[in-house]
């Protein structure tokens, strides 16, 4: 199965996971911010360190859900952020490890 037709809920996913193998750069990870708890699993499980937990901008955090806005205050604001977006080699390890679904592979927008 392709790494951007994953659904990050879908259980099976995780045991279908390849090797983290694929050439850095083509997929970049994109973090829901409507989702994200800033609870770190992803940057735990990268090996890429293409993640780093940091608070979310007065800009930001304007374009959140009230949903979105009442989490991200519950957490003061922590959240992930892609900071080497070009280290990512798509292997889906973040997808399975967010305890929020707050992440998808999709096409490197960012180089
Ligand atoms: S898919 Fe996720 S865990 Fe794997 S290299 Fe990319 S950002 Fe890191």
């Amino acid at each position: 199965m392709d790494p951007l037709d994953r659904d990050p809920s879908d259980a099976a996913t995780a045991s279908a996971r390849p090797a983290c193998t694929g050439a850095a750069g083509k997929v970049a990870p994109y973090i829901d911010r409507n989702r994200c708890e800033g609870k770190a699993a992803c940057v735990q499980v990268c090996p890429y360190g293409v993640f780093e937990i940091g608070t979310l901008g007065r800009d930001e955090r304007a374009t959140l859900s009230l949903r979105g806005r009442l989490k991200a205050l519950a957490h003061r604001h922590r959240q992930a952020f892609v900071v080497r977006a070009d280290e990512c080699h798509a292997c889906g390890l973040c997808v399975d490890a967010c305890p929020e679904a707050a992440i998808r592979l999709a096409p490197n927008t960012r180089r």
